[in-house]
């Protein structure tokens, strides 16, 4: 889902692409408004960077 950010719980990591390969299916914390707090996924960026992210 478009801008949605989700962190599997115990982690700092944020994922904001669904087609991520570590994107969280369970266990996790779901935002709409990053709000700069922890990380973002490298591979989401990276997905992101290439006009990739789902
Ligand atoms: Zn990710």
């Amino acid at each position: 889902m478009a801008g949605s950010y989700r962190k599997k719980k115990g982690s700092d990591t944020w994922h904001f692409c669904s087609n991520c390969s570590r994107w969280p299916t369970s266990d996790y914390d779901e935002t709409t408004s990053y709000n700069g707090t922890g990380e973002l996924c490298n591979e989401c960026k990276a997905k992101r960077d290439a006009g990739d992210c789902k």
